[in-house]
């Protein structure tokens, strides 16, 4: 189901409204916040100078330092008394980003939500288990306004405690789950553990999925876990922005949908900063259009992708952007090369033996990095083989070796027996700073 008129507009209908709202928030932060005012006339820039789409590449980007620098309310452009909820973005390394919602903004969150699941197979009928943490988090909150304004009955179990969640999940006879794809992978396991399947005992039929990358891989392994029936795609957003709600898959899946009345897209190359021609891959800029609690230019978000403009099957219209590659904070620079680590989780979903849990462990030896990768064997392939193992390990060495051009020693390790995560997964173990 197409959710708004807006999905399907012409190009220039789309870009006649950006205009309009690019004009009009370029205005708004000039006369509002004193670090975008500073940043403006830093680089000799008047609100006017906005004439066109592409105008809007003379200006400066914002990044998350500046949001640090300007820690808790400095990139606000409302007063304090208009805000309605305020959420945070757990730093893993200083201070968190934490970003203000006005009515308006919280509406137009939903509205951009309910888009979304819409092109994910959400409905009205459905009731939607929210596996993903509730706090200063915007996953939970953003899903459970966005499907609740759909029309879904909302079960905001929550993350952790797995069993309970199961007990919901097949009680309530939930459809819908939202989580992020390690922990929908967690709780099918946890569901067989219990004596459950997944396919025939609970009643999932749709999966939106987000906070965390999902590969293709990842996808075919939740099909199988949760039955080849599975309506399963991912979403895209994250707090700065606004929460979910940027741009999600519809059931085609060839891309994320943007919410372009909302967020005007870029992609830089992340070296240079310069504008990549139409359809390369490079480094996600957005500026929001409409947001008036804390409105972004050209938020550098770090996520690589490449965006498309072709009218889809779905019979939306709106530009998509490619299923990420990967953040460039989490690309691994091994001994020159560089690395995703979406890349090595490729190759080991698409192998037999592999289970989807896996590390990445980064060391620095001899002052040389070193990668070994741990992945668990299938539950359903475990063996007493020293020699099947050791053939399997040699086998996804070499393929890593061909498709990274570095060699790195695969460990298959018992079913089981690797740390589980109930939001995002913490796949990549970086030791190379305590090393050294
Ligand atoms: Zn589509």
């Amino acid at each position: 189901m197409i959710w708004s008129e807006v999905e399907t507009w012409s190009r220039g209908q789309v870009e006649e409204l950006q205009l309009e709202r690019l004009k009009k928030i370029v205005k708004t932060v000039y006369a509002g916040n004193a670090a975008y005012r500073k940043k403006m006339d830093d680089a000799n820039l008047k609100p006017e100078d906005i004439q066109s789409l592409s105008d809007i590449q003379k200006f400066p980007f914002t990044t998350k330092q500046d949001m640090r620098d300007n820690y808790p309310f400095g990139m606000f452009c409302v007063p304090k008394k208009q805000l309605l909820r305020i959420h945070a973005s757990s730093g893993t390394t200083g201070k968190p980003t934490v970003v203000g919602y006005t009515k308006n903004d919280l509406e137009m969150w939903a509205e951009c939500v309910a888009r979304l699941a819409a092109a994910g197979g959400a409905t009205e009928d459905d009731i939607a288990q929210i596996c993903f943490g509730y706090g200063m988090f915007t996953g939970a909150l953003g899903l459970h306004k966005g499907l609740e304004r759909l029309g879904a009955a909302i079960v905001p179990s929550s993350s952790g405690n797995t069993q309970k969640q199961l007990l919901y999940m097949k009680d309530f006879e939930c459809s819908l789950l939202v989580a992020t794809p390690s922990y929908a992978l967690r709780i099918a396991e946890v569901a067989q553990e219990m004596g459950l399947d997944p396919k025939k005992d609970l009643h999932i039929k749709t999966a939106l999925l987000g906070s965390e990358l999902m590969t293709e891989a990842m996808r075919t392994e939740m099909k199988h876990v949760w039955g080849e029936d599975l309506q399963v795609t991912q979403n895209y957003g994250m707090s700065e922005l606004i929460g979910p709600g940027v741009s999600g898959e519809c059931l085609e899946l060839n891309g994320m949908h943007i919410n372009e009345d909302h967020f005007l897209c870029e992609i830089i190359d992340p070296k240079t900063g310069e504008v990549m021609p139409a359809g390369e891959k490079g480094e996600l800029v957005v500026t929001t259009l409409t947001k008036e609690g804390i409105p972004l230019i050209r938020y550098r978000t770090r996520d690589i992708t490449r965006l498309f403009y072709e009218p889809c099957a779905c019979g939306r219209t709106s530009a998509r952007m490619e299923n990420m590659s990967g953040r460039t904070d989490d690309m691994l620079k091994i001994r020159g090369v560089n690395i995703f680590p979406s890349q090595i989780e490729e190759i080991l979903l698409n192998s037999e033996i592999c289970g989807p849990h896996y590390e990445i462990v980064v060391t620095r030896k001899n002052h040389s990095d070193a990668l070994d990768i741990n992945v668990e064997v299938a539950a359903d392939k475990m063996t007493d083989s020293f020699k099947e193992l050791a053939a399997a390990e040699a086998d996804l060495k070499a393929k890593l070796k061909t498709t990274l051009g570095i060699a790195a020693p695969v460990h298959l390790v018992s079913a089981n027996t690797l740390q589980r995560f109930e939001g995002k997964a913490k796949r990549i173990i970086d030791k190379r700073e305590e090393d050294r």
